[in-house]
């Protein structure tokens, strides 16, 4: 061995190094003199790749390559590595499990702020921020205490168990994650609280900084990149011990890793929806395992799939049955749209008679008011009354929104836009009429009605400038507006005790969508935009307006049953072999050309067909996306229904690499899509 080693001295050293590409590395670059000292796993640098040069991640030093020929290293970024070994070994897992490659998912590990190859940032002046809310453990309530103690006891064995937290909204999970973590920071250890994009409002965090202070980092997207490079190296040098951020976070730099909490767990902005396609919930489980360290998944409305595997004892289940000091859940009122539809000999209605009544009486009392619509824009649709023509996206062929506040037709797929016209462009009448309503158009009614009450609204359109969100949320809560209307957006995380009122102005939106997780999104939202009302001592009353009052995801919703819900939807999954009875996996082959989009798919189907995968339940498919034509581009899906994913993936991944060099055609792979 020693021979061996003082030979080396004198020999090439090669780095193994991992390229964000969809091509299964590690490449091998040699390594100049000039950095064999410096080089190390974790460390990044600039190779050349082909005509290109880019930026890859080192993982191993090594004295031998298979190569005959190898080019060098051009440049070398760190000082000191960014990614520590176990990141390198999560990403792997990830890669693994999501069918990429180990590049592509390293590549989710590195914060962006860094990704142009800048390890230095300005740094920034943090928000001030002043609290009021407890600094110290409250007393927990009986359910409360048992729920950590549960907690505890595995935190203490340092086992990697997975506990499903499921308490209705206003229950005081938070309070219980506190104070898990207090115990995991007690043992010099360290935790990821994962909570969804969208929750991530100063009100939420400031939980977490003011029972914590310095301790927490934060991590989410409408931070600068400095601010975020600061987080991250805070995290790194171990001057944090806590990160609070949305799905990124499962990856930051945290050492002696005790505890990873995700709140919400059923969110679908845990999801990432570009490569690495991962889902925050399951790489955190992938996390824990690496570090003996404990997950919470909690919610008031788990994912099928995580309260299954909690009836199957794969994950702890602890209950929190009731809301702190018994304030009583907001009695639910379901509006039956058809009926007031034929009492008030309309086509349209926006506000049902009721719901405007209970907005009045609210706003004479004082007290605001929350109205949810899981749609932004005017209209869905701009349709002519004479010709039927109607307004579509060039790119991809489907119904323009019309936005009033801009004037404009807007495509929600690709945000192409179009002048707003009044003279039908194929008959050229006027009698282009608008269908279906948006969050815009709830407004603009609410001005109607109520003159002199400010409204405001939030939803992706509202809250595109840096600042506007958390304004938006501040001057709801020191009620300089009565009213907030808004998409999901408003149903997450919010705790305004002087919301008596929640109206769903309308419950089918999302019920309708040609997914098979409509209902399970449907009771989601519902139950959790329900859970805005009452905060405070009045109690809360909420109104849905629906068209099909009878259906039991509504039903369900209004009971706040979520096992009567659980019940009935896991019947259907099984009968289909739905999540979680199998794994997904949708294979979408893309093209500018429609003939060969086509072609392609029928081919690759075929070809899968006579593999026959060990592991596949099912196969569907080749069909059309249901956005057919997507900026330009025709897209076909392959649906996979599979048993166990571990034993499947490595199967499909050799059986796909043809197809990934097809000329004309472009293949993803989405492994448990959301
Ligand atoms: P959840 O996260 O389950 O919706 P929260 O954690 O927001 O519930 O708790 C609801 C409210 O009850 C919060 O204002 C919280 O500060 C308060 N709370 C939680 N636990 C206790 C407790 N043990 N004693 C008093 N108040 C509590
Ligand atoms: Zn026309
Ligand atoms: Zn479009």
């Amino acid at each position: 061995m020693t021979n061996q080693k003082e030979q080396q001295n004198y020999k090439t050293q090669y780095a193994k190094v991992l390229l964000n590409l969809p091509i299964e590395g590690p490449f091998d670059y040699a390594i100049p003199a000039e950095f064999e000292k410096d080089i190390a796993p974790g460390k990044r640098v600039w190779v050349s790749f082909g005509a290109r040069r880019l930026i890859g991640v080192v993982i191993a030093v090594t004295d031998r390559t298979a190569l005959n020929k190898v080019k060098p290293i051009l440049d070398l970024i760190d000082v000191e590595p960014v990614l520590n070994k176990e990141q390198l070994q999560l990403a792997k897992k990830v890669s693994e499990y999501y069918l990429c490659s180990w590049g592509e998912a390293i590549n989710a590990a590195v914060p962006s702020s860094l990704k142009n190859g800048r390890t230095s940032v300005k740094p920034r002046h943090e928000d001030d921020y002043t609290s009021i809310l407890p600094t110290e453990d409250l007393k927990l309530t009986l359910e409360q205490k048992e729920a950590l103690k549960e907690i505890e006891k595995s935190i203490d064995k340092r086992q990697s168990d997975v506990f499903l937290l499921h308490g209705i909204t206003g229950s005081g999970k938070t309070e219980v994650y506190l104070q898990a973590i207090g115990k995991v920071l007690k043992q010099g250890r360290s935790c990821i609280v994962l909570v969804p994009e969208i929750s991530l409002t100063p009100q939420a965090v400031e939980r977490f900084k003011s029972r914590f202070k310095e301790r927490v980092a934060l991590f989410h997207s409408r931070l600068t990149q400095g601010q975020k490079y600061r987080e991250w190296k805070k995290l790194k040098d171990g001057i944090c011990h806590i990160v609070v951020g949305a799905r990124s976070a499962i990856f930051s730099p945290i050492q002696n890793l005790g505890l990873i909490i995700v709140d919400e767990e059923h969110d679908s902005s845990y999801k990432q929806q570009d490569v690495p396609r991962y889902n925050a919930v399951s790489v955190s489980i992938m996390r824990a395992r690496l570090n003996n360290a404990v997950v919470v998944l909690g919610g008031a409305t788990p994912s099928l799939e995580s309260y299954f595997k909690a009836t199957r004892k794969e994950y702890k289940l602890i209950e929190l049955t009731e809301r702190i000091e018994k304030r009583p859940l907001p009695k639910v009122k379901i509006l039956d749209m058809r009926q007031e539809l034929i009492e008030r000999k309309r086509r349209r209605i926006i506000f049902s008679r009721l719901l405007t009544e209970h907005i009045e009486k609210a706003l004479g009392k004082k007290e605001q008011v929350m109205l949810f619509l899981n749609r932004r824009g005017f209209s869905t649709y701009a349709n002519c009354k004479k010709c039927g023509y109607v307004e579509r996206c060039k790119k991809c062929n489907v119904a323009l929104n019309y936005h009033s506040d801009r004037k404009v037709f807007l495509c929600h797929y690709c945000n192409y836009q179009k002048e707003h016209i009044n003279i039908c462009p194929s008959c050229k009448s006027a009698y282009l009429d608008y269908f279906g309503f948006g969050t815009q158009r709830v407004e603009s009614e609410l001005h109607r009605y109520f003159p002199t009450i400010s409204v405001s609204r939030m939803d992706t359109d509202s809250t595109k400038k840096r600042e506007s969100h958390k304004n938006i949320l501040k001057d709801f809560a020191d009620r300089k507006t009565q009213i907030l209307i808004g998409t999901q957006m408003i149903a997450k995380g919010h705790d305004f005790p002087m919301v008596t009122l929640v109206g769903v102005v309308s419950a089918d939106t999302a019920l309708n969508l040609p997914d098979y997780r409509a209902a399970e999104r449907t009771f989601q939202v519902l139950t959790q935009v329900a859970g805005r009302a009452g905060r405070g001592f009045s109690p809360g009353e909420v109104i849905i307006q629906t068209y099909v009052p009878g259906h039991y995801t509504i039903q369900s919703a209004i009971n706040h049953d979520y096992k009567d819900f659980y019940k009935k939807e896991i019947v259907l999954r099984k009968e289909l072999f739905l999540p979680p009875f199998s794994n997904m996996i949708y294979l979408s082959l893309r093209s500018y050309k429609e003939d060969r989009a086509k072609e392609c798919a029928m081919l690759l189907a075929k070809y899968l067909l006579k593999k026959k995968l060990p592991g596949l339940i099912r196969q569907d498919g080749p069909c059309q996306a249901v956005v057919y034509r997507l900026r330009r581009q025709y897209r076909w899906n392959i649906i996979l229904r599979v048993k166990d994913l571990y034993e499947f993936n490595p199967g499909l991944k050799a059986a796909l690499k043809g197809f990934r060099k097809l000329p004309g055609v472009i293949l993803t792979i989405d492994v448990d899509p959301a």
